[in-house]
């Protein structure tokens, strides 16, 4: 008796989805809209003249708890320079194998260089596609921006430079966003961890 009720249950339940709306969603080609501050791709951020604000410091790779971020520190000099101040990020890499979209190293980075975007199309067939590189977190140039290296362009020492790139119209927010974020964005910005 218990068995002919619960399958009236189960049949039930498959009886009532029935007569429910049905949600089609036609991805790939109309991808759903992310929640605004969604924890997807990161993004390497710049500077209004194209420099990098990674300073290769490390500390987004110390925070890491998935060991997902791989940092190598290198000197600017003066005629190499990538980032105002001492030093630049070598290398850098993020590995989407490893990364569970947690935030910490957004937290961590002291100059806002690291933020996430809206992008969660990160699937691909093998693992070694999986790690990004510097150059594919890079922040794409935007119009008035140089390719690095190249000198400061936003003041000579550190403090006119930072003093020049809050005060420049072509903030660094513009910076922040990247082309694949088109898709997925409900505001546009394409990224989360800023403050706007
Ligand atoms: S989001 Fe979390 S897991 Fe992913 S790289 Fe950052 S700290 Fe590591
Ligand atoms: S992204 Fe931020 S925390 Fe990570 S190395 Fe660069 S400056 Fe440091």
């Amino acid at each position: 008796m218990g068995a002919i009720t619960g399958s009236f249950k189960g049949f039930g339940v498959t009886f009532s989805h029935m007569f429910k709306k049905v949600v089609t969603t036609d991805y790939p080609f109309k991808p759903p809209v992310s929640a605004p501050r969604y924890h997807g791709r990161h993004i390497l951020n710049r500077h209004p003249d194209g420099l990098e604000k990674c300073i290769g410091c490390e500390l987004c790779a110390w925070a890491c708890p998935a060991d997902a971020i791989y940092v190598e520190g290198a000197d600017n000099t003066d005629e190499q320079r990538f980032s105002p101040g001492e030093r630049y990020a070598g290398t850098y890499q993020i590995n989407y194998a490893r990364c569970i979209f947690c935030g910490l190293c957004i937290e961590a980075c002291p100059t806002r260089s690291l933020t996430m975007s809206n992008e969660y199309e990160l699937a691909r067939d093998n693992r070694q596609d999986l790690i990004f590189t510097k150059e594919q977190l890079l922040a794409p140039l935007l119009p008035g921006m140089e390719q690095p290296p190249h000198p400061m362009r936003l003041g000579d020492t550190e403090k006119d430079y930072y003093i020049g790139a809050l005060t420049n119209p072509g903030t660094s927010a513009g910076a922040e966003r990247a082309p694949w974020s088109e898709t997925g964005t409900v505001d546009g910005s394409g990224t989360t961890g800023e403050p706007s």
